[in-house]
């Protein structure tokens, strides 16, 4: 059964690597994402849009992550335009940090068109997925995800308690670092 789930999340995932399985909530393994890749004092960019971009910036600074937010208004999508100047003005961010369909105001970021700023740079796209998958199309590899979360409870609509997560070899990289 486990051969076939691993399976299963690849296709999923639309990524010919690996999806690691945790036994925890969907925040369990947002905080596995940061405390594994980002080290103390690295800066990452968070889009907080709601309730839950807010998580992922409370998650880094928990960590010691320095945060520079993109505050847009709850209801609205970020712009892609407005990730590249963030990174523009600071080329030492490590990470970007979004959301794909931000639950708490139901609005889906045009993931692709992220990845593709995000993949001109040392940045790594770091994508809580977890409410989105399965739900709406969302292509790891094509799109130049670099780290998807994804919760069991959601679109999947399994139990709780299961999370899911692949890491790109630009993630690998930098988790060996
Ligand atoms: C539900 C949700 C979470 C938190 O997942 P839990 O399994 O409740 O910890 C995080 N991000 C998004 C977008 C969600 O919808």
């Amino acid at each position: 059964v486990l051969g076939e789930v691993r399976e299963g999340l690849k296709w999923l995932f639309q990524t010919k690597e690996e999806v690691l399985v945790f036994a925890a909530s969907g925040t369990g393994c947002m905080e596995g994402a940061v405390a594994n890749i980002c080290s103390p004092g690295d800066r990452a960019l968070v889009i907080r849009g709601g309730n839950f971009g807010e998580r992922w910036a409370n998650i880094c600074q928990a960590y010691g992550v320095q945060v520079t937010n993109i505050d847009i208004e709850w209801g609205t999508a970020v712009t892609p335009e407005q990730i590249a100047d963030a990174l523009k003005a600071d080329d030492s961010i490590a990470a970007v940090l979004t959301t794909l369909v931000e639950t708490s105001t139901g609005v889906l970021t045009d993931i692709e068109a992220v990845g593709k700023v995000v993949a001109e740079t040392n940045a790594l796209l770091i994508v809580d997925g977890i409410s989105g998958v399965g739900a709406v199309e969302c292509r790891v590899d094509d799109w130049a995800i670099d780290v998807l979360v994804v919760g069991s409870q959601k679109a999947l609509m399994t139990p709780p308690g299961l999370a899911y997560i692949t890491l790109s070899d630009k993630a690998w990289a930098k988790v060996d670092s």
